[in-house]
């Protein structure tokens, strides 16, 4: 009897275990068994795995193999533990020494020649090995840079079974990472390109330092869109805690950009109107891909069109909202994702979308806040900021560019409403205005004096304002206070935060 074992990592949701594959060899009919919870994809590596030993000119041990996986408790997808298992089976076959793989964790996919195929998820990979005191990776040429962005573990890469064989046997080098592009994370569009419309801008800014989710009504030209895309560029940059995160969820839908580098940008998602629950929420076979709910965590998702979604794909986004993660449940078991997203809504008054104005629309109201109603609701009960934006001017298409404030200078006024926020809410548990629930802005010591509140409250009187909308005023009459670096929101505030939720219903 031989046993050989080795380490090699698997995931759940975001989060990478060690993950031990051991074999036994014993003599008997050859066969090979695969336990330790395997799905699809774990049966389909042996096939693979025979392949590519013998593609790469070894001898597949022709004996009664047992490999195991542990903990055997844990569900395990993917073909990421191709390239362990095949490591595996030559050094209980005794083909291969393996105390150079002491302490080192091995994943990779195995092509049927023997080539080492990136796998999606490398980076919360050798995060978790690194997490649970693992120095040294092995993995696929195409996923080393992105692994080498993990702090404390040295990188190795293999692009085929061949190269690592020989590594053991005869101290060939392995690859090191490729030289990381020094390139910086690409700049998005910045404010300075947006001329006039001052509400919009208003909303976005407040938006961004309340960390408010927004809805933006108007016609089509009304710069929804372009103001929706800017919404990233006037965020707080990621922490190293958010960056990590969210680098990692692009790395297991395989969307890193080359180069692999934390992303310190928060990201901007914008899943057309056509798309499907599943491009929303994420799901599909083995290793479940994140969807656009996750791809925006701690970034911006925009739903442009928004009253052209299908109801259900609305209707899917109320879980993320709520909890700010998002569960996906399928055949094979549930996986979870981190989904905590601000909202940007944008959409058309009418369902012919043409520039407002008797002349064009003949829509009539029924038709119009129907057309609205789509997006009504759960959701947009949600949304603080709600305004509705004019078709641009002459006058403003003209203006000189330089009258539009850049990004940089706004980022700079949300960063310090952010921490002051933060300095207030902190003893609370809630860490943005956004995140504060009405009944604790109605009371002392956070209530407003009666006087600022006096148009408020004789509107929620004759029922031109609903509860919510009230609180909904309260939150953003803060986040204006703080952007102007003043302790309390004023009668001013009050008003302004009034002007910045009349877009849609009371
Ligand atoms: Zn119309």
């Amino acid at each position: 009897m031989s046993y050989a074992k080795v380490l090699s990592v698997g995931l759940t949701g975001v989060t990478g275990h060690l993950v031990e594959v051991e074999a036994d060899l014993s003599p008997g009919l050859p066969a090979v068994v695969l336990s330790g919870l395997p799905d699809t994809a774990l049966n389909e590596a042996r096939d693979r795995v025979r392949a590519a030993i013998v593609n790469s000119g070894q001898r597949w041990p022709s004996r009664r193999i047992t490999v195991n996986l542990l903990p055997a408790g844990m569900r395990k997808t993917g073909s990421a533990f191709d390239l362990a298992i095949a490591v595996v089976l030559l050094g209980g076959a005794g083909e291969l020494p393996l105390a150079a793989f002491d302490e080192v964790a091995i994943f990779g996919e195995l092509g049927l020649d023997g080539t080492v195929r990136p796998v999606r998820g490398a980076l919360p990979m050798v995060a978790a090995a690194a997490e649970a005191g693992i120095s040294r990776v092995v993995v696929p040429l195409g996923n080393a840079t992105e692994a080498a962005v993990v702090p404390g573990v040295e990188v190795k890469a293999v692009d085929t079974l061949h190269r690592l064989v020989a590594f053991v046997r005869d101290g060939v080098p392995l690859l090191d990472p490729p030289e990381g592009g020094p390139e910086a994370e690409p700049e998005g569009p910045d404010l300075a390109e947006v001329a006039g419309q001052a509400l919009g801008r208003r909303a976005i800014e407040v938006a961004a330092a309340g960390a408010h989710h927004v809805a933006l009504l108007g016609p089509p030209g009304a710069g929804k869109t372009m103001l929706a895309e800017r919404l990233p560029s006037i965020l707080p940059e990621l922490d190293d805690e958010a960056a990590l995160a969210v680098t990692a969820l692009h790395s297991i839908a395989g969307v890193l950009p080359p180069g692999g580098r934390l992303r310190r940008r928060p990201p901007f998602q914008a899943p057309h109107h056509t798309a499907t629950v599943q491009a929303l929420v994420g799901g599909g076979s083995g290793l479940a891909r994140p969807g656009a709910v996750s791809l925006s965590h701690h970034g911006v998702l925009f739903l442009d069109e928004a009253a052209e979604f299908a109801g259900r794909a609305l209707d899917a986004l109320r879980q993320p909202l709520e909890t700010g993660r998002i569960l996906l449940r399928r055949a094979d078991g549930a996986t979870e994702y981190p989904a905590r997203f601000q909202l940007v809504l944008a959409a058309n008054p009418c369902p012919c979308a043409k520039p407002s104005g008797d002349q064009f629309c003949e829509c009539s109201p029924q038709a119009r806040r129907r057309y609205i109603g789509r997006i009504s609701g759960p959701l947009l009960d949600r949304i603080d900021v709600q305004v509705t934006l004019d078709p641009l001017g002459a006058a403003e298409l003209m203006a000189p560019e330089s009258r539009s404030e850049p990004s940089a200078v706004v980022a700079d006024r949300v960063l310090k409403a952010r921490a002051a926020a933060s300095a207030r809410w902190s003893e609370h548990g809630w860490r943005t205005n956004a995140d504060v629930p009405g009944a604790a802005l109605r009371r002392p010591p956070w209530r407003l004096p009666a006087a600022d509140l006096k148009a408020l409250r004789m509107r929620l009187d004759h029922g031109s304002l609903s509860a919510r909308g009230f609180d909904r005023i309260l939150r953003l009459a803060w986040t204006i206070a703080d952007l102007d670096g003043r302790h309390r929101p004023d009668g001013d505030d009050v008003l302004e935060a009034t002007q910045l939720r009349t877009g849609i219903a009371p």
